[in-house]
């Protein structure tokens, strides 16, 4: 089984700093993403998924619309498996309610109505909804799974200068590598984009994360390139 789990905004520099092995596995790198004006969440996923440069698309359909993209099965990497599971992917399955829970969280707190603990409740249950769901994925006879994690990007968006805080959910997401990669034949994990400090609360960075359990250097890689990869490990 091909296994691909995605952190969104997992930073490349505290899983070096942190020395996350389970993370890190036998070869990691950062991702390049120099040909993308910023680092938007949709439009690195999509690009991921379909191989192509999708900022131009996305971009056209403006930010507030954004969220309701969604690729076709046959334009993704997807279409070349019988049996796949994509869990939560932005650009693909995600639904777009978990969105505006996000967008509704970030607004509640911003305006004070919620603190921080009311602010991270929803977005743990669904993690646990997701971590649930991947996990019995891994036991499934899927020719290839992807699951999708958000909760590192939208908890580090108001907390991320608080580093004990944001170590424990790395070590969360620690626990989630090591048990797929028991289970998965090649596990890539991947990130769409970092994240950096303001103050307390944390914004994209311009780089990406991409580790392998399997003895392949991918370099600077673009995520237009990932679509390759996907199909270089289905012929092996
Ligand atoms: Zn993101």
């Amino acid at each position: 089984m091909i296994v691909i789990l995605a952190i969104d905004a997992l930073e490349y520099d505290l899983v070096e700093k942190w020395d996350m092995k389970e993370l890190k596995q036998l070869k990691y790198g950062k991702t390049n993403l120099s040909d993308y004006s910023e680092p938007r969440t949709m439009v690195l996923w999509s690009s991921i998924l379909s191989g192509k440069n999708k900022e131009e698309e996305i971009l056209k359909i403006g930010d507030k619309e954004m969220w309701n993209f969604k690729l076709k099965t046959e334009e993704t990497f997807f279409s070349m498996f019988n049996k796949y599971l994509a869990i939560d992917v932005p650009g693909f399955t995600q639904d777009i309610k978990y969105h505006e829970l996000e967008r509704e969280q970030l607004k509640k707190f911003f305006n004070k109505e919620i603190d921080v603990d009311e602010f991270d409740k929803p977005l743990f249950e669904h993690h646990k909804q997701n971590k649930e769901q991947f996990l019995k994925a891994l036991n499934g006879d899927y020719e290839i799974v992807m699951g999708y994690f958000g909760l590192i990007d939208v908890v580090g968006h108001i907390s991320f200068g608080l580093e004990t805080k944001m170590k424990i959910l790395y070590k969360e997401m620690e626990e989630i590598a090591k048990i797929a990669e028991e289970k998965a034949d090649i596990l890539l994990i991947l990130s769409d984009h970092g994240m950096e400090a303001i103050g307390r609360f944390g914004d994209h960075s311009d780089h990406g994360f991409w580790s392998l359990n399997i003895n392949k250097e991918l370099g600077f890689i673009k995520p237009v390139e990932i679509y390759k990869l996907i199909k270089e490990f289905k012929e092996k």
